[in-house]
């Protein structure tokens, strides 16, 4: 990302957008450098995939010509630091990965809870909801008071069709609404679904977290909607518009029908994208479409393993808010490091994926 160069032709080609990003986010992009003892250079070659050396080399100037991009969401605290440097790190991706996956997706199968639900699950007090390729079950160990699971016929999380993942939302639905019709105080529905165990899934068998709330939405979707508030009484207008408006003049940024999406310059961590849906995704096939399209390009051509999506909802009480789907990528599974440490936790998200690689490969999909 070569963000100098995209700030000087936004300004020049697009002052409203410039407007924006100065508005929404600080910013700047920067060096790091360092020296490499001459008794360092091969291994430290070696360590970003480089076996044969220029003999002058050359490839070392990776090293010491980092290219760093900080942001920051002034509004959202949101704040991610980007090196690309980081995603040439070698054994990120083990040998052989494609198999290990299938086999543990294989093994994992012969005692397996989730391939027969009603036996070996709990329900919810009002029985189960039960979708054409999905089932619900209560979660064992709640998150909250109201706390499920959506468990998916298929047990591979990482195959669906558009068919099945349209079955999975239109059966999420019916059970915030049979919750809600049980206990009208719990009326913030909140989805989530972890695949693979990189994603905080303990079960290898495809299936989601479905969860409603009460008094107030889950902490960090009551941050958003506080700081979309905010932006609304002191700049006038929608966060999300402008989010969007920016992003498009970025280049980051695509709409389907009435669906806009856009990889972000704050992501979480790797790859993440936000999908905007005025609809819910149980009500509109596009955004059905739009979501099944990004996440079988991330699982089969950016080769994602292992991810997080989540779907904000408005309140079932009030219609005036977007659907929101964020989508991260958690990193591959076999390697033992977490793709999360302390400068996620307590500082700026680090991420090595070029939003605008993502970007490409999604545009490059959907023809
Ligand atoms: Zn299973």
């Amino acid at each position: 990302m070569k963000w100098e160069e995209k700030v000087r032709e936004l300004k020049n080609s697009d002052p409203e957008a410039y407007a924006i990003l100065n508005r929404i986010y600080k910013y700047y992009s920067d060096r790091g450098t360092m020296k490499i003892p001459s008794s360092f250079n091969e291994r430290a070659l070696s360590y970003m995939g480089v076996t044969a050396p220029s003999k002058n080399n050359a490839s070392l100037k990776m090293f010491k010509e980092q290219q760093i991009i900080k942001f920051f969401n002034v509004w959202t605290g949101e704040g991610t630091i980007f090196n690309s440097l980081r995603a040439s790190r070698p054994g990120l991706k083990l040998e052989g990965d494609a198999k290990h996956l299938q086999k543990l997706i294989k093994d994992s199968k012969k005692r397996c809870d989730f391939c027969d639900p009603e036996r070996y699950t709990p329900e919810d007090s009002f029985g189960r909801i039960k979708g054409k390729f999905c089932i619900t079950a209560a979660n064992i160990a709640k998150y909250d008071a109201w706390s499920s699971l959506l468990i998916f016929k298929k047990h591979n999380p990482l195959e669906f069709s558009l068919q099945e993942l349209s079955d999975y939302f239109e059966t999420a639905f019916k059970w915030f609404n049979k919750v809600y019709q049980k206990d009208e105080r719990y009326h913030f529905p909140f989805m989530v679904w972890n695949c693979l165990y990189k994603a905080g899934a303990s079960q290898i068998h495809g299936h989601g977290q479905l969860l409603m709330t009460r008094e107030f939405p889950y902490a960090k979707m009551e941050n958003l909607n506080s700081s979309v508030a905010k932006y609304k009484k002191e700049v006038g207008k929608d966060y999300f518009s402008d989010l969007y408006y920016l992003h498009h003049a970025l280049g980051l940024a695509q709409s389907y029908g009435e669906v806009k999406f856009m990889v972000s310059i704050t992501p979480l961590k790797e790859k993440e994208i936000l999908i905007i849906s005025p609809e819910a995704p149980s009500e509109s096939n596009e955004a059905k479409e739009v979501i099944f399209k990004i996440l079988r390009c991330y699982v089969d051509v950016l080769g994602v393993e292992s991810f997080n999506l989540a779907l904000y909802c408005p309140s079932l009480k009030s219609y005036g808010y977007p659907y929101l789907v964020k989508i991260v990528d958690r990193g591959p599974l076999f390697i033992n490091t977490a793709d999360m440490g302390g400068m996620e936790l307590y500082g700026s998200s680090i991420a090595a994926n070029d939003p605008y690689k993502v970007i490409k490969s999604i545009r490059e999909y959907w023809i």
